[in-house]
């Protein structure tokens, strides 16, 4: 463990003894970039990401009564949640991915204990890099620790995805929890996401992740999020006309949506198009980063942005802009927007040993054209989450 990461478990139990006069266990789960594989994953696609070296940090001690008192210090709230509660609600804020995982933990038919938890997170929150999987994983983790219960790292990944689309109402596919649970430091994982099979692929050693956040974020995202699904979904029910084979875009070639192009209108199509060629390029990227061929992976990434922007249509402005001055930058292999798209952050394939001059040129570019003073992170890849020991 490094040793920044376990001053900062140290730091947060000794804040729990504070708050709570127990001691705790910690567990802590990682965030994510999703290197290529954009929109694939809730059409059962494949998906490039890879776990990263930031972490939401859950305290946990169990607490008598069959409730649990949650404390984010990111927020500086508390929340609590009652295990008698009736048809407990959402309260659309954060406490609903804590209600939420313990909710379908206890629907899965698992007894959990109470429990007092205290969170503190250092992945950027909203950015796409997966502050809520972290969350939900992290949580998982300690209420089943303290319960005394253990499942694997593929069901906990289950109930997390069914808390955030069931309890929190997003309808988000498995890839970021998976990635939380089952990341390894060194690797992307090579995720399919209908069957849940996975490869580790090493990234080589000189090369690295760089994220850069536009720090904005357009109101529009969700409701197009969800769009885009519907969108997808209606291109299957069009095609499955004439391909009753199918049961997503996934099992869509190329030459198929081509030939039965007439069937869609030209959005419904664009949308589709972003999907078959994305799948296509996550296969591709990944033989790349196998062959250490990183110019190769790095092109790829730039097509899969290129697609995002003209036939997703879920860039912006600031995205584009980003992704820009990011490959006028050497040692930049490829850039792309990752995550779902208006606003957030970009992924960049880069030569490890410019990670600095990338990081400036981009924040000061972005800052002449914006005003807007970004951060940029270099993401170490890491290992899925767990419990960790001080
Ligand atoms: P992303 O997952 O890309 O960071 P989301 O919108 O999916 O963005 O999730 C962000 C939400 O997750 C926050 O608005 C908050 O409700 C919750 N969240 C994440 N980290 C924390 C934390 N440390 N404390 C409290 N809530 C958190
Ligand atoms: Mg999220």
């Amino acid at each position: 463990m490094a040793s920044s990461t376990l001053f900062e478990s140290v730091a947060l139990r000794d804040r729990y003894r504070r708050v709570y006069s127990a001691e705790p266990r910690i567990f802590r789960a990682p965030g994510r970039v999703n290197i290529i594989g954009e929109h694939t994953d809730y059409n059962d696609g494949f998906v490039m990401p890879a776990a990263i070296a930031l972490y939401t940090r859950v305290a946990v001690h169990h607490r008598a009564m069959g409730c649990i008192t949650a404390q984010s210090e990111n927020l500086g709230q508390r929340a609590f949640i009652d295990f008698d509660e009736p048809n407990p609600a959402p309260r659309h804020d954060w406490s609903d991915y804590v209600r939420g995982v313990a909710l379908a933990i206890r629907s899965s038919g698992r007894s959990l204990e109470g429990a007092n938890l205290l969170i503190q997170g250092n992945v950027p929150i909203g950015s796409g890099l997966s502050s809520s999987a972290s969350l939900e994983v992290a949580t998982a983790l300690a209420l089943l620790g303290v319960s005394g219960l253990e499942l694997s790292r593929t069901e906990i990944a289950r109930l997390c995805q069914s808390a955030e689309n069931n309890f929190v109402g997003a309808k988000t596919g498995i890839m970021d929890q998976f990635t939380s649970c089952h990341g390894r430091e060194g690797h992307a994982l090579f995720l399919d996401c209908r069957s849940l099979e996975y490869h580790y692929i090493p990234i080589p050693r000189n090369a690295g992740l760089l994220v850069c956040n536009t720090m904005v974020r357009h109101s529009l995202a969700s409701g197009e999020y969800n769009l885009r699904r519907q969108q997808c979904s209606e291109g299957v029910r069009l095609l499955s006309t004439v391909l009753p084979e199918i049961s997503s875009l996934r099992d869509v070639s190329r030459s198929a949506l081509d030939e039965h192009r007439e069937l869609l209108d030209e959005t419904i199509y664009r949308r589709c198009l972003h999907v078959v060629n994305e799948n296509n390029r996550v296969t591709k990227a990944g033989i790349a980063l196998l062959d250490g061929a990183l110019k190769a992976a790095g092109e790829l990434m730039n097509a899969s942005h290129e697609s995002l922007r003209g036939d997703y249509e879920v860039s912006c402005p600031e995205l584009d802009l980003m992704v820009n001055l990011a490959r006028d930058c050497p040692g930049v292999f490829g850039a792309r927007m990752t995550g779902g798209g208006f606003g957030g952050c970009i992924v960049c394939l880069i030569d490890k040993a410019k990670a600095n001059q990338i990081a400036r040129a981009v924040t000061d570019g972005y800052k002449a054209h914006t005003g807007i003073v970004c951060e940029t992170y270099f993401c170490p890849t890491a290992d899925g989450a767990d419990e960790e020991l001080i």
